[in-house]
């Protein structure tokens, strides 16, 4: 299995590894990883390798057998050996963007508190899909009320239930395209805002900035038509 770093501790930009085994497909499989695996609507993260006398460039990150985790080179080029020790470094300035539009989304779902059906993190652009037949807030409310939530700069903190805590509290999941991360009986719960009634509190795998203000500056696009009961509300920085 690989030890996924980044959940952790989702500012570590460089670590080391071994690597446990290559795939046939030419991935590597490190037995730890800053690289995030695509999934939940997030990219997975791209950066380099070195090893002695080698280099790799990191095209993106997914999901393997089990609790593996597979670095995607960039192109052909010559891979570590099994069990080298490699140097990870992420594309940080990529990475950052995501995690500041991933924070953004979970507050995009509290200013409109409604199922949430879909979603995707761009390094420019973002979106989330809501069940929602009737439009309940105009942009401009939107845009206000989620400037609002960033500007109060909320900590965002991390904790673990089990997945009996979870089936007793359905309420908690918001997210009905994405399930959330389960494993080892445990689930990762992401919490912004402190004290007893949360801003937002909700399962979640993904990787996150440390408090609301560090989002920085979010551009609400205009509320789209997807189906009939569907709607669509993308984010831009600026
Ligand atoms: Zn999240």
């Amino acid at each position: 299995m690989t030890e996924a770093l980044f959940r952790a501790d989702a500012y570590l930009k460089s670590a080391s590894a071994r690597v446990a085994r290559l795939t046939p497909e030419g991935g590597i499989v490190p037995d730890r990883s800053i690289f995030y695996a695509k999934g939940g609507g997030q990219p997975g993260d791209s950066g380099a390798i070195t090893w002695d006398g080698g280099r790799c460039e990191i095209a993106g990150a997914v999901k393997g057998e089990g609790e593996e985790l597979i670095l995607v080179p960039a192109e052909e080029a010559a891979l570590p050996p099994p069990g080298a020790e490699i140097e990870m470094s992420l594309d940080w300035e990529r990475r950052h963007r995501f995690m500041r539009m991933h924070t953004a989304l979970h507050l995009l779902s509290v200013v409109v508190p409604l199922p949430v059906t879909g979603g995707q993190i761009g390094a420019e652009k973002s979106r989330l899909d809501f069940g929602m037949p009737e439009v309940i807030h105009e942009r401009d409310f939107i845009q206000a009320r989620l400037g609002t939530l960033i500007a109060e700069d909320h900590p965002v903190t991390e904790e673990w239930i089990t997945e009996a805590e979870l089936d007793a509290n359905p309420g908690l999941v918001k997210t009905l395209s994405v399930q959330p991360p389960r494993g080892a009986g445990r689930i990762r719960l992401v919490r912004i805002g402190a004290g007893d009634s949360p801003v937002d509190l909700q399962p979640c795998g993904g990787t996150h900035v440390r408090s609301t203000a560090e989002i920085g500056a979010i551009q609400v696009g205009k509320i789209e038509n997807k189906g009939r009961s569907n709607r669509r509300i993308s984010l831009t920085f600026g």
